[in-house]
Parts: C-alpha cells; structure tokens; sequence
C-alpha cells in the first residue's frame, strides 16, 4: 500500500497535461481595463504539473486545482485577472522567517516540506522536486498575497486565489502551510503605515496559530478568530490569548454549526469588534473549509452561507472605507471552487463592478 502511494505520488508529478494551461496568456493582454479586476492568480499557483489534480486527490486532502478552476470561471466571464509576475524572494521571507527556518526549507527541502505538508513519501523525492512543484508555487502565492494587499489600497478591495497559509510561524511549518503570508503582507502594511492597525479576520474552520505567534507582540494587529474549538490544531492552546476575538465554536458529537448558528455569530460580532479595533486595512482569511460536508472543517456551513459571510465581511469593511484583501486559504472538497466562484460573482456585484 506504501508502495502504491509512493508510486501514485511520484507518476503524478510526471504526468503532463495542458489542462489548465494558457489561461493566463489568454486573458491578460487585450483586456480592457473596465474588465479587469483586482483579482491575483497566476497558474503556477498549482502544485505539481499541470493536469495531475486528480492522482494528486489519492495522497492528499488538497484540490491543487481550486484555484485554476476559479479563475477559469472568471475568464469565462471575460474578467481580467493580475498576475503574479514572480515568486517571494528568499530576502523577502526573511522579514517574518527566521533565517534557521529558511535554511532548513533551502536544505534539507524534501524532508522537511514532508512533514510540514503531511506527505510522507514526499521526503524520497529530490530536493529540486519538492522545490518545483510543491514550494514555488507556494512561494508564488505568497507573492500573491503582497500584490492582493497592495490591489487593495488602491481599489479598496482585492482577492488573491491562493495564499492564506495561517499555520505558519516565524520559525516553523505546519498543517499544509510553509510560509508566513498573512504576517509578511500586514508586516509591509505596518513598516509603510507605522501609525495605522491591521486586522485579520480568520474564517477558515481552524485556528490562525500561525499569525498569533508572529504577532504575539504587535499591538498594531488585531485578530478575530472563528473555528472549530476541537479542530487541529490543539498543540498551542496558549497562543489563543493572543485572539483579541476568539470564537472556538464546538463540534462535537450533538452539535451543529449550521448557517445559522454561524451567521448568528459573525452578526452579533464582526461590526462590533471592527468598531472596537478601528483597523485601517483588513486582511480576510476566508477558508471554505466550514462548507458542509468538508471533513477536515466539521463545520454545517451552506454554500449560500458561505456567500453570505464572504459578503458580511466586505460590507463591514467597505461600508467603512477600510481596504480589504481576501485569500482563499483552507477548502477540501470537490464543490469548494465552485461556491468561491459564486461567492465572487456575488461581491462583484456588491462592489459594483457587475450586475446581479
Ligand atoms: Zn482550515
């Protein structure tokens, strides 16, 4: 059975396939600017080559292809997206990395990518491979995030489809994500606006530990955190202190964290703690990991539920003229790309640039 696994993961980083190629040439040169959006996707977002999302499913929870399928509904509606024209520098990542942490990614890559993506076999492969397919697309990504952040201030909101990697702390990996993007585009907000406050609003179904570590001493960012109290991760239960607005919600065996006991929540919350915090830029962690059926969330959450969120979100910000970027973080089941596309459809409307 290891054996199999070992050999599903391997042929899937061989296969190649154009399935999702060219979209990115397609769209971005002639489109006119009233169709462009400020939207950031590049197609290295995926991780092994492309066309292998289907064995990759075998060996891992991840849908490498949310993304892609996002942006090609987008396309399809002739929007423009921007584009990421390169990868995080290794200079970059040192502004929330610790220079041991980078070392041992640059090193010892395959061994340690295995452990902090929870692929085991990945540890037997080259460490170039691993580089290739599983940490540059990361990397691209998290220069996503910085390009979404800076898309924000100018249009007052903006979207990265990827990125979102809220488990990773300054000296360390876990649960899927490697590098720091959430703290790395508040960090550039903060060192431009050293007067100003950051708040992240974390939605993904488990806990942002990553963020919390990097800001334990940073009273210029706020956090408001709504996931599943019984959701890894469980080994750092101190670092909730550092949630200004914590919201571990219980689901256990009898309850049921449905749209309306979510909504409920966020109604009841979200405009007061953004009125308390008074942040001048909000960095929205908006995993769709809380859709029902999603095993790693636990969560009852509706689609529509989840386009209501992503629209209560946007309304608070933009109803105060606060800039807002979104990333796409957590999300494992087949239907996520599709309740993101819907979702964005939805704010498209709701930031006028189309019709309902
Ligand atoms: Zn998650």
């Amino acid at each position: 059975m290891k054996l199999l696994y070992h050999l599903m993961l391997v042929s899937s980083l061989l296969v190649q396939c154009t399935e999702y190629a060219g979209i990115d040439k397609k769209n971005l040169a002639k489109v006119p600017d009233n169709f462009r959006l400020p939207i950031v996707y590049n197609a290295d977002y995926a991780m092994g080559p492309f066309g292998t999302t289907t064995l990759l499913k075998f060996v891992h929870p991840f849908d490498v292809a949310k993304a892609s399928k996002v942006a090609a509904h987008l396309h399809r509606a002739y929007w423009g997206l921007a584009n990421v024209p390169a990868e995080t520098t290794h200079k970059e990542l040192l502004e929330v990395h610790t220079p041991e942490y980078i070392a041992l990614l640059e090193n010892h890559t395959a061994a340690a990518v295995a452990k902090i993506v929870e692929i085991p076999p990945l540890a037997k492969l080259p460490n170039w491979l691993v580089d290739r397919y599983v940490l540059a697309p990361m990397r691209r990504q998290t220069a996503g995030t910085l390009l979404a952040a800076q898309l924000a201030l100018k249009h007052g909101w903006a979207i990265n489809l990827g990125g979102g990697f809220h488990h990773a702390k300054p000296g360390s990996g876990e649960g899927f994500c490697v590098y720091g993007d959430i703290q790395l585009a508040a960090k550039r907000y903060l060192d431009a606006h050293p007067m100003h406050k950051v708040m992240i609003i974390d939605l993904d179904a488990h806990r942002g530990n990553g963020h919390a570590q990097a800001f334990i001493n940073e009273p210029r960012v706020t956090i408001f955190d709504v996931y599943g109290g019984n959701n890894y991760p469980q080994q750092d239960l101190e670092l909730c202190q550092r949630i200004d607005f914590n919201f571990p919600l219980d689901i256990g065996p009898g309850t049921c964290i449905d749209d309306a006991v979510y909504l409920g929540l966020l109604q009841r919350s979200l405009a007061q703690a953004i009125e308390a915090a008074k942040p001048d830029f909000i960095i929205y962690n908006a995993g769709t990991d809380i859709l029902i059926g999603d095993r790693l969330g636990g969560m009852k959450v509706s689609a529509q539920g989840i386009i209501k969120r992503d629209a209560m979100v946007f309304h608070e910000a933009l109803t105060r003229s606060i800039p807002v970027v979104m990333l796409l973080s957590g999300g494992y089941t087949d239907e996520s790309n599709e309740v993101i596309s819907a979702s964005i459809d939805n704010l498209l409307v709701l930031t006028g640039k189309a019709q309902a």
